[in-house]
């Protein structure tokens, strides 16, 4: 067995960086930002209300309570061709832009309009600059409003766009494959025969990949035939950017995958001191990695956290591309027998009143025990020995 730090490395060696492109700001999602992106013009790009209310010179409502004559509206996106002068008010709407001459903005609830629409009544005084939005308030011309090596969430981009930016220069969002292995497995709801099983890692695979903003090709079900995995192996390697497969890596009779990814690729077979997901099969078939995860559905989801996520966080250009573990507290005694293996524990955490979360076991700890994975919100790493008690430090992979 190696340690896991020693089998993320060997994975993380062999992913790389995709390349730097520009895609349509739409396109851009969970993304890493490949260059500086520098604002063209200041936001707000001109001074702008941000209540609506009568646009004033603050110096004559100093003596409020007082009444102004009103002399036009202002709404947004208008060009803004009244002039405020002494006495003057202009009624003007959120986000419009400030007319010449005004100084400051009385909100609608302090004023009272006369029934003509000629004159208004001001009930009190306001500072100059009063709910006005100054240009360059948010972002100044020529400043960086995200460095290169950004993720870009969903207020990144309409940041973006407000900076005039709808083509985005980020790393390439990797294509991976997902396929699964086994003559055993059917694919769709239809009844099963005496010996089978859904498929059910295909889906949880591709939904993971998806979500972490890479983009899931599912490449269907491969039965455990030695000529078909080698023709599906080497078609997925030359449409992908990296592959997953599940299944086939152990020490079964049938497990063909190991034998074609020998035969067709650079591979490293590893015994990994984990459980569950001790078997990991990584490689690469003409340069695509290859993330032969192991078939019990528990296994092939910790396998994917903890081999494939940072591979592929990797190649998307993310800096920490390992997840970091948060320290928690166990719940309940969470106890195992030593092995030489450091247990990822299907737990659930709530947060405590202290800010730190307090996680027990989801379910049952088997490794063909899905619903207690479903039931997760975290795994508890818990080291070879005779486990953690019911308030002891336990560090935490959220998911
Ligand atoms: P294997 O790694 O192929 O020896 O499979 C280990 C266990 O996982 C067996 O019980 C398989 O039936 C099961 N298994 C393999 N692939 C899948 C899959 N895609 N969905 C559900 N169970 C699977
Ligand atoms: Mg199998």
């Amino acid at each position: 067995m190696i340690p896991l730090s020693e089998a993320r490395e060997f994975v993380l060696s062999k992913c790389v960086q995709g390349p730097a492109v520009t895609v349509p700001v739409d396109d851009a999602a969970d993304l890493v930002t490949a260059a500086d992106l520098a604002a063209v013009g200041p936001i707000p790009p001109f001074d702008n209300t941000a209540m609506d209310g009568f646009a004033v010179r603050a110096a004559d409502v100093a003596s409020a309570p007082v009444t102004l004559s009103m002399i036009g509206t202002i709404a947004a996106g208008a060009v803004p061709d009244i002039t405020v002068g002494e006495g003057q008010a202009v009624r003007i709407m959120t986000g419009a832009p400030m007319p010449p001459g005004a100084d400051a903005v009385v909100m609608v609830e302090l004023t009272n309009m006369s029934e003509d629409q000629t004159t208004v009544d001001v009930s009190e005084s306001v500072p100059v600059g009063n709910h006005i939005r100054p240009t360059g308030d948010d972002v100044q011309t020529g400043q960086v409003v995200f460095q290169a090596g950004t993720v870009l969430r969903p207020a990144h981009l309409g940041v973006c766009t407000s900076i005039g930016v709808y083509d985005v220069p980020v790393i390439a969002r990797p294509r991976v494959g997902v396929i699964s292995t086994g003559d055993e497995l059917v694919d769709g709801p239809r009844p099963l025969g005496i010996g089978q099983i859904h498929d059910s890692n295909r889906h949880t695979l591709l939904a993971l990949v998806n979500a972490m903003g890479a983009t899931a090709v599912d490449l269907g079900l491969v039965p455990d035939d030695e000529d078909q995995i080698r023709d599906a192996m080497t078609a997925a390697a030359a449409s992908c950017d990296a592959v997953i497969t599940s299944g086939g890596v152990s020490m079964g009779d049938f497990d063909f995958v190991k034998k074609v990814l020998t035969e067709i690729g650079d591979m490293r077979w590893m015994q990994v001191a984990i459980k569950p997901a001790k078997p990991l099969a990584f490689g690469t078939v003409d340069g695509t990695p290859i993330f032969g995860l192991p078939g019990n559905p528990v296994s092939s989801m910790v396998s994917f956290e903890l081999f494939a996520r940072p591979g592929i966080r990797k190649m998307m250009g993310h800096a920490e591309p390992v997840v970091a573990t948060v320290a928690g507290v166990a719940g309940a005694d969470m106890l195992r027998g030593p092995d030489g293996k450091t247990h990822f524990a299907r737990v659930h955490a709530t947060m405590r009143d202290d800010g730190r979360y307090e996680a027990s076991f989801s379910g049952g700890q088997g490794s063909h025990q899905l619903s207690a994975m479903a039931a997760a919100n975290a795994l508890a790493v818990i080291p070879s020995g005779d486990g953690v008690h019911k308030g002891d430090p336990v560090d935490l992979l959220l998911l």
